[in-house]
C-alpha cells in the first residue's frame, strides 16, 4: 500500500521515475499530462480544451484537472494505493485532493520533490524526443536512439512533444516557479514531503526514492 505524489518541476524526470516506482509497488500511475495527451490524440472535448492551455505551457484549469484526477482515484486499482504524476500542480489543487482523500479514509504517505536546475530542465525538455507510439523517451544528446528518429522498442517514428519546444519550456518553468513550487511548502508543513536531487543519474535517483518511502 503507497498513496504518493511525485512533485517537481517539468524535465525533472517525473514521467521516467514514475513508471520504475509505479512497477516496483504494484500500484497505477496516474499521469494527467497522459490522460490529456490521449484524449487529445482521440480528439474528445476534453482534449480539444487542454491542447489551448498545454501548447503555451499553461495550467489547464483546476476544476477540469480535478474532475479528471479525482475521477481515476475512484477506480479499482487504485484501492491499494496510486502514484500520481504532474497532479496536484496548484496549492488548490493539492487541497482538494486532501479533501478527496479524507473523505474516502485515505491520505498521502509521502511527497517525492524531484529537484533540478532550470539550465539543466531547458535541456532536457529541448532535447527530448519520444515514440509516437510507444511513448518511449530518448534525448538527442544523452539519450540516442540507435537508428536516427526511430524508437529502439517499437520501430516507429520519434516526435518532439509540441510543448517542448524552447518557447513553451521556458512558460512551464516559469508557471511551475509561479504556482506548483509553493506545493513544496504545503506538504513540507505536513511533514510528509522527501527531497531528492533529480541529477545524480537514473539508478541512483530510483535508489534514493526507494530509502525515502521506506518500505
Ligand atoms: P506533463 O505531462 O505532466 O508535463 O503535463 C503536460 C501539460 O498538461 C502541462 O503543461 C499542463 O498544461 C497540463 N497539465 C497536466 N497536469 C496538470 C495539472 N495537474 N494541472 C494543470 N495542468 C496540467
Amino acid at each position: 500500500m503507497l498513496r504518493t505524489v511525485l512533485l517537481g518541476p517539468p524535465g525533472a524526470g517525473k514521467g521516467t521515475q514514475a513508471v520504475r516506482i509505479a512497477e516496483k509497488y504494484n500500484i497505477p500511475h496516474i499521469s494527467t499530462g497522459d490522460i490529456f495527451r490521449k484524449n487529445i490524440k482521440e480528439g474528445t472535448e476534453l482534449g480539444v480544451k487542454a491542447k489551448e492551455y498545454m501548447d503555451k505551457g499553461d495550467l489547464v484549469p483546476d476544476d477540469l484537472v480535478i474532475e479528471i484526477a479525482t475521477t481515476r482515484l475512484l477506480e479499482d486499482d487504485c484501492k491499494n494505493g496510486f502514484l500520481l504524476d504532474g497532479f496536484p500542480r496548484t496549492v488548490y489543487q493539492a487541497e482538494k485532493l486532501d479533501t478527496f482523500l479524507k473523505a474516502h479514509g485515505q491520505k498521502l504517505d509521502i511527497v517525492i520533490n524531484l529537484a533540478v536546475g532550470n539550465e539543466e530542465l531547458i535541456r532536457r525538455l529541448t532535447g527530448r524526443r519520444v515514440c509516437k507510439l510507444c511513448g518511449a523517451g530518448y534525448h538527442v544528446a544523452s539519450m540516442k536512439p540507435k537508428k536516427d528518429g526511430i524508437c529502439d522498442l517499437c520501430g516507429s517514428e520519434l516526435i518532439q512533444r509540441s510543448d517542448d519546444t524552447e518557447e513553451t519550456v521556458v512558460n512551464r518553468i516559469r508557471v511551475y516557479e509561479a504556482q506548483t513550487a509553493p506545493l513544496i511548502g504545503y506538504y513540507d508543513n505536513s511533514g510528509i514531503i522527501a527531497n531528492i536531487d533529480g541529477t545524480i543519474g537514473l539508478e541512483h535517483v530510483f535508489n534514493s526514492i526507494v530509502t525515502a518511502i521506506g518500505v
